[in-house]
């Protein structure tokens, strides 16, 4: 089957922007992409007119927790009997997708619930994006695991590591993270105090390897970061407390900086509200001094920044994604034209997937949002669901212009 997406302004993931433009897709693919005056479209293949509309790839979330609502406090999360958290998971899923995102990397879910809303993805029981799922996480013994019941998998020396690694990836993961320092979002957690050890990250490193998966370090503090780049990590989550030392060991590893700005910035805009716990806020408002400095510092120092947001995390609603697009531009960490590259191109480099999405080229998978307005000149319209004309994952139209299916707005807990 050929779908044609005709004479629209492309801004294709790599900087470019290929006015009157026509993208033609077979099946799951690109065919073609070329003037939409000289591109030639098969006479059965459906045609959507798009003039005066915007055609990007698919956006790319590098750490979501898709079984967190964004309850305002995390470990209500997990009062929720699992098998109703999984069905919230997919109605997070559904509404995700539709905003744009058509790729997903989970960063840690409690049950491997991750994994098996990926299979229902897959199995096209449900609408969602492509998911990569890493089960539970790696950690220490730690002060504070406790507050996520069921996410953590502690594990204590190399043969410990070892075989937590193995556990994840037995049960379907698609790559593996670890606690390189505390967290912010649990009672106990130092975000500055490094946890696991060089050799002990080592040996899950080593053991994704050997499936050619990737592993995720979880680390704001300086130690952490060196430690976890030493031991092979492909991307730092966070990074919030980086020296300059910790950065440029980055790039010259290669290693991806995922920002994660919307935990922060939807907590800190909701400090009004009731229910985030003490701690957590108090953790969240210290360590946002220095965010936007650390990624400025980062990119000059040629460390890759590519988007995550931590959707899930308190009032971070799956869906409202793009907020990490906006935060970049409004914060004046990047153009808006960078923004959408570390949304594309360069985030489908760091979780694995350059090869089959991120940008908008021949042979690649069509993964396609379609906007009404030029996110060049207003970055706010991703949020805009009025603004997001269609989406396309894989070539299967998943949100139209008329949308048959029924696209639910609000959260699953009606926050
Ligand atoms: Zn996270």
């Amino acid at each position: 089957m050929h779908t044609c997406l005709h004479d629209a302004t492309v801004i294709d993931g790599t900087g470019q922007i290929l006015e009157n433009y026509s993208l033609l897709i077979k099946d799951q693919e690109i065919l073609a992409l070329g003037p939409a005056e000289t591109l030639q479209i098969p006479a059965k293949a459906k045609v959507y007119t798009l003039s005066g509309k915007y055609v990007l790839p698919g956006i790319i979330d590098a750490h979501i927790h898709l079984d967190m609502h964004g309850l305002p406090d995390t470990y209500h999360e997990s009062l929720v009997e699992h098998k109703l958290r999984t069905i919230r998971s997919a109605i997070e899923m559904s509404n995700t997708v539709r905003a744009g995102v058509t790729t997903v990397r989970n960063m840690g879910s409690a049950h491997l619930i991750d994994i098996a809303v990926k299979r229902a993805v897959k199995e096209e029981l449900i609408i969602g994006p492509r998911i990569l799922a890493c089960g539970k996480i790696i950690s220490m013994t730690a002060a504070g695991n406790g507050y996520f019941p069921e996410l953590y998998r502690q594990a204590d020396g190399i043969d410990e590591n070892r075989k937590a690694a193995r556990e994840q990836l037995q049960g379907g993961a698609d790559l593996l993270k670890i606690m390189a320092t505390g967290a912010i979002m649990n009672p106990g957690g130092t975000p500055g105090a490094p946890l696991l050890d060089i050799d002990e990250m080592q040996a899950v490193v080593r053991e994704g390897e050997k499936e050619d998966k990737h592993t995720a370090a979880h680390a704001h503090g300086a130690q952490g970061i060196k430690n976890a780049v030493k031991a092979g990590v492909r991307t730092i989550e966070h990074g919030t407390l980086a020296d300059e030392d910790a950065l440029k060991l980055m790039a010259e590893a290669g290693v991806y900086l995922i920002s994660t700005l919307s935990s922060n910035f939807w907590m800190l805009r909701s400090a009004g509200k009731r229910g985030i716990p003490k701690f957590m806020f108090e953790k969240a408002e210290e360590i946002s001094k220095t965010r936007v400095e650390t990624l400025n510092k980062a990119l000059e120092l040629g460390v890759k920044v590519v988007m995550g947001t931590d959707a899930g995390t308190p009032y971070n609603f799956h869906g409202k994604n793009c907020m990490e697009l906006v935060q970049y531009v409004e914060k004046g960490i990047m153009s808006p034209m960078e923004a959408i590259i570390a949304s594309t191109g360069t985030a489908a480099e760091a979780v694995g997937l350059g090869h089959c999405t991120g940008t908008l080229k021949e042979g690649k998978l069509a993964d396609c949002l379609i906007l009404k307005q030029n996110p060049l000149k207003n970055i706010n319209c991703l949020l805009e669901l009025d603004c997001i004309h269609m989406v396309f994952k894989e070539g299967t139209l998943v949100k139209g212009e008329v949308d048959p299916q029924h696209w639910n707005t609000s959260t699953p807990l009606g926050l």
